[in-house]
């Protein structure tokens, strides 16, 4: 019996459709593995901490401090003695610069006019990737960084000039250690700071042994 169609055999569409099957596979496997190249480094644990240093020059005493409102181990650095403004911003420890320019707004606090109008955010900044998910970041600088974005620094290189830029009421340095997407307690010399809330207000002193740098 016959209806007078020819038969439509699998083998008029199936080279067809298996291209398509193929195509689409091969899309599926890309999406996976650029998801997992995307996610994999996420989960990945955060490497040991590296002996982060103080990032003001060897030998100094500074003062460490918090207050309310400011962000749980945030630190803020004034110099004990000497003048604030200029004064040598450091690395911490080696890396390479992921962030080097301005966050928010400069506004227009130098030294000739430290009371002028206070701008937004971190004012001139730097923040370094030290490997093994760990970071480090420095606000408020005087003026553009001396570093550039993908430039490789040694611990104790300078990064810039302690300034006022940004959200900032008096010359110093905001300074922050991250592990992953999180901010952590901050070491120095391996021994931690003990600055881990800003519920109060909160000021100690420290001496940099920041004095790898070679110069
Ligand atoms: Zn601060």
């Amino acid at each position: 019996m016959t209806t007078g169609r020819p038969p439509r055999t699998p083998s008029h569409r199936r080279p067809g459709s298996r291209a398509l099957r193929i195509l689409l596979a091969l899309v599926a496997v890309a999406a996976v593995l650029g998801i997992a190249v995307l996610a994999v480094p996420m989960l990945r644990p955060a490497g040991p901490r590296p002996l982060f240093q103080m990032p003001v020059s060897c030998g100094e005493t500074w003062q460490l401090s918090t207050y309310p409102g400011h962000d749980d181990y945030d630190v803020d650095f004034f110099p004990i003695e000497g003048e604030a403004w200029g004064r040598p911003v450091l690395a911490s420890a080696a890396g390479t610069v992921t962030v080097a320019g301005i966050n928010g707004s400069l506004g227009g606090r130098t030294p000739e006019n430290p009371d002028g109008p206070r701008g937004r955010g971190g004012g001139y900044w730097v923040k370094i990737d030290h490997g093994g998910k760990w970071e480090t970041q420095y606000l408020h600088m005087l003026e553009p960084p001396l570093v550039a974005v993908g430039q490789k620094v040694a611990q104790g290189d300078q990064l810039g000039r302690l300034g006022s830029t940004g959200n900032s009421g008096a010359p110093h340095l905001h300074y922050e250690q991250r592990r992953g997407w999180d901010k952590v307690e901050t070491y120095f010399d391996g021994t931690a700071s003990g600055i881990t809330t800003d519920e109060r207000e909160q000021i100690l002193r420290r001496v940099s042994n920041n004095c790898s740098a070679v110069s």
